[in-house]
């Protein structure tokens, strides 16, 4: 049976140069980057070569970036650790709707500790309305936490703006880049965001490693506590390998990364355009790219559509048995049946929500491939 990968807005495979990059990290080099011998020194040099090559990337400096465990951590670290930083003077968040799972429930674990949270809503492609944030954010806002791009519907965030605005009323911004980095470009500084949470296992590096980029002037509470690694900032003797893997993933990525979109892009408009054909009633959840003025508003690895009156579960697990990986919305929502709460978040009824299909594209995937699966899904939908 053909095995075709089309959810790599959940992990992606890793790349073999990543592989041959952390295997010497394993065995040969595996010394404590803590230690004072030479083999401990070369593993620290790795960490610390890794740690620029991140920080090159995003255009920060190399003791603006801390390694973590991945985007889950990073978004719990940020969040928090500014909110633990400020408070009791500052103790409100201001955050979106559609933001990912690791953002919201670590929102609502600090709403139960006494902050208060405003979320803001999008319109109907997950643009977040500006006008209400700017009026959300208040004096005692600690921090404004919006994502770059949406890892259901692939909608791109206008941060720029939103850095704008935060600079302007005085308080920090942190985005989510988890699926925007070695995407599209993520320059800090251009952007104007103080905080980022970035992953490996999303750009074809291993899982269990990311990064937070903190701007300098920036003073946060770090989660953990113990030997002091990260500057303090996150304990715990570093994953060597991991944030080898993660920084040569990322370099391929960055390198790539044109010629990646373009390819993308194309793939996307593709498949969307010949569903559209295929289907009369089918309906492309988020920013329409398949338009000249919102061709740049969606990640180019992103599709999600919805098909009238069927459940996306049963089409997941229909295009399952004839070797195709889906995902009806975020994996790490899988477990929590019911629709998503992006797709609810944009508006979107009930019915319409879950029957949401997200196809997700990288560019080892194939126009064949993309034949494939629509044919499976012509004969699933018939059914
Ligand atoms: N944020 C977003 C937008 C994501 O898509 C994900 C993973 O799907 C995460 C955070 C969590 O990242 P990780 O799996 O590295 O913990």
């Amino acid at each position: 049976m053909k095995n075709i990968y089309f959810d790599n807005a959940a992990t992606t495979f890793v790349d073999g140069k990543v592989l041959d990059t952390m295997l010497p990290y394993f065995s040969d080099e595996f010394a404590n980057p803590g230690g004072s011998y030479t083999a401990a020194k070369r593993a620290k040099k790795a960490v610390e070569d890794a740690r620029e090559c991140i920080a090159k990337i995003i255009g920060a400096k190399t003791s603006e970036i801390y390694f973590t465990s991945g985007g889950t951590e990073g978004d719990n670290m940020l969040i928090k650790g500014m909110v633990y930083s400020l408070r009791p003077y500052r103790n409100h968040i201001v955050t979106s709707v559609i933001e990912h799972n690791a953002v919201l429930n670590t929102c609502k674990y600090l709403e139960k500790q006494g902050s208060s949270v405003s979320y803001i809503p999008t319109d109907k492609y997950g643009f977040v309305d500006m006008n209400r944030l700017k009026r959300s954010i208040n004096r005692h806002t600690a921090i404004v936490s919006i994502m770059m791009a949406n890892n259901e519907i692939g909608t791109i965030e206008n941060v720029e703006e939103i850095g704008r605005i935060c600079r302007s009323m005085k308080v920090p911004f942190h985005s989510d880049c988890v699926q925007a980095f070695g995407h599209i470009p993520v320059n800090v500084n251009k952007l104007g965001i103080d905080m980022i949470s970035i992953s490996s296992h999303k750009i074809h590096g291993p899982k269990g490693v990311g990064a937070v980029y903190i701007k300098d002037n920036l003073s946060i509470y770090p989660l953990i506590h113990g030997g002091n690694q990260e500057r303090g900032m996150r304990s715990g003797t570093e994953n060597v390998a991991g944030i080898v893997g993660f920084a040569m993933a990322a370099k391929l990525a960055h390198e790539k990364m044109t010629d990646n979109y373009m390819y993308c892009c194309r793939l996307r408009n593709y498949i969307i355009n010949r569903l559209r054909k295929e289907f009369d009633d089918v309906m492309l959840n988020g920013p329409d790219c398949t338009m000249e003025k919102m061709s740049g508003t969606r990640l180019p690895g992103n599709i999600n559509i919805s098909f009238q009156g069927v459940s996306g579960y049963s089409i997941v697990d229909e295009l399952s048995k004839r070797g195709i990986c889906s995902s009806s919305g975020s994996a790490c929502s899988q477990s929590k049946k019911g629709p998503s709460h992006v797709l609810m978040g944009i508006g979107l009824g009930e019915e319409r929500a879950s029957s949401a299909l997200r196809l997700s594209i990288e560019p080892e995937n194939t126009f064949d491939e993309a034949d494939y699966v629509i044919s499976c899904l012509k004969e699933i939908i018939k059914q």
